[in-house]
């Protein structure tokens, strides 16, 4: 079976991918489980030097990748290029990690405690289609770099930055079957990762809905399991903030990707005093929002990624929705959705609760501080959120008060590759990137070795 990959800002066809059965992927499991020895027992110095040459070929290929990426999934240039250049910074930095894999010496009576740092072995990484290359580098540069073999699914919508990821690795001199790209459904290939048992853990983003299933099947087996789920973030704007910035930057805090980004800030809180001043500020700021071709230099917003998905952010919109204003969109072929703004008034409305995943954002006033974090929280999601105010105690009490993983004060940045990023409750389990993110892909092991005299 194929898959016909389209261009979302054209709907025209790029080209088909071979879509891996069941069957290849238990064979490329079994694979993957056969070239484990010799992968772990590559010396850490030669690990980390395959890594970096896989940085490097990475590096010299930025431009083909973002051109792929924009192709593929509609992100403009100047984030695919950022994308990629992501991929090699993570290869990179866990390409450090092989030589400080370091156990502990633990003092014990009549002989010597040690501990070591083992990999897990296969380990399968599912990767969703709004950040094809990030995602994936994030599971499989650290998931190596520990020693383990990777078996790597893509979305079945944005398959072709891995598919060329695989083949720099071997450009690289990266074994074949120790890091292996399978296009393929969820429902297949993921599946697989999940029940087959040489895979000792799966690293899962997407829909919160699908972490559960994957979760629940990880259960039956007690297969380790990182998950990176949904966000309904706020964007919590004090009256003592600087307002002219908080409402220029706001619309880059959510429509950026297209508002397909689980850090996206799709709730504005905002304190009733300045609400009306902020909404006056920030109508410019999402008109002036440059949507159109991704591979122009100047655009700011692409498509969305399929017409189903276009489909279902539209479904947020039925016809009484109070809608403040809209920002701009090209007409013609491409899934295509204008930056829009809303005021919702029912804390229940679902433009408050759910995760939209498209440039929608609902703007809510706030009374006081203690509102702001009280409605901040009110969601079964917790990944990430910004905060505006020119109050230091505010912004440390206020960051200690939202339940997030990742929070910004003054700012909207959610990612850096040296620092941890994930969610609390249904936004995920686990952390990925950051200096112990190695860690996830080890187990420890204890030995004690006796010093008696036989
Ligand atoms: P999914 O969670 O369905 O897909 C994410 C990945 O999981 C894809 O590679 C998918 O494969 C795979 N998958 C799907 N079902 C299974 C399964 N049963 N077992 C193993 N793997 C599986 O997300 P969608 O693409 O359907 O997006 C739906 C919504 O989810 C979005 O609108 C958004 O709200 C949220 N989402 C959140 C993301 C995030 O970053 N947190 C990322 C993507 C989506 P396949 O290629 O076949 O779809």
């Amino acid at each position: 079976m194929s898959h016909a990959v389209i261009n979302p800002a054209t709907e025209q066809e790029i080209r088909t991918v071979e879509l891996t059965s069941a069957e290849e992927t238990d064979a490329a499991i079994a694979r993957a489980e056969a070239a484990l020895p010799a992968w772990r027992d590559v010396a850490p110095g030669d690990r980390a030097r395959l890594l970096r040459r896989f940085a490097d070929a990475v590096d010299a290929d930025i431009e083909n990748l973002a051109r792929l990426e924009v192709a593929n999934s509609g992100h403009t240039i100047g984030n695919a290029r950022w994308e990629a250049g992501n991929v090699r910074d993570v290869l990179h930095y866990y390409a450090a990690a092989p030589e400080r894999l370091t156990g502990k010496q633990i003092p014990v009576p009549g002989g010597v405690n040690v501990t070591f740092a083992e990999p897990l072995g296969v380990v399968g990484v599912i990767v969703p289609w709004n950040f094809p290359m990030p995602i994936a580098g994030w599971g499989f540069a650290p998931a190596l770099a520990a020693g383990n073999t990777v078996v790597l699914k893509p979305a079945e919508l944005t398959p072709l930055t891995a598919l060329r990821l695989a083949e720099l690795a071997r450009e690289a001199g990266i074994p074949e079957d120790v890091f292996q790209v399978l296009p393929g459904k969820g429902s297949v290939v993921g599946q697989r990762f999940v029940e087959h048992p040489a895979v000792r853990k799966v690293v899962f983003t997407g829909s919160t809905e699908v972490g559960k299933q994957i979760m629940a099947g990880c259960a039956a087996q007690v297969k380790r399991v990182t998950l990176e789920l949904g966000g309904k973030n706020a964007n919590i704007v004090f009256a003592d903030a600087d307002l002219e910035r908080a409402a220029a930057t706001a619309p880059y805090g959510v429509f950026d990707n297209a508002g397909q980004d689980c850090c996206a800030r799709s709730r504005i809180l905002v304190q009733a005093s300045v609400y009306d001043r902020f909404l006056e500020l920030l109508e410019p700021a999402v008109k002036g929002v440059v949507v159109g071709d991704p591979g122009q230099e100047a655009t700011e917003m692409g498509p969305l990624i399929s017409a189903e998905h276009r489909q279902r952010v539209a479904s947020y919109l039925p016809d009484d929705t109070p809608v403040a204003f809209r920002g701009s969109a090209p007409e013609g072929p491409g899934f295509w959705f204008p930056p829009t703004v809303v005021t919702p008034s029912s804390a229940s409305d679902p433009l408050l609760t759910e995760e939209v995943f498209g440039p929608i954002v609902a703007v809510v006033p706030f009374a006081d501080e203690a509102e702001a974090v009280a409605m901040a929280n009110d969601t079964a999601y917790g990944l990430s959120g910004s905060i505006w105010t020119s109050d230091v105690g505010r912004a440390l009490r206020v960051s200690r008060g939202v339940e997030a993983g990742n929070l910004s004060v003054n700012s909207h940045a959610s990612v850096r590759y040296w620092t941890p990023f994930g969610g609390f409750k249904q936004s995920g389990l686990g952390r990925e990137l950051g200096p112990d993110a190695v860690e996830a892909f080890t187990e420890t092991k204890n030995v004690f070795i006796s010093t008696e005299g036989s």
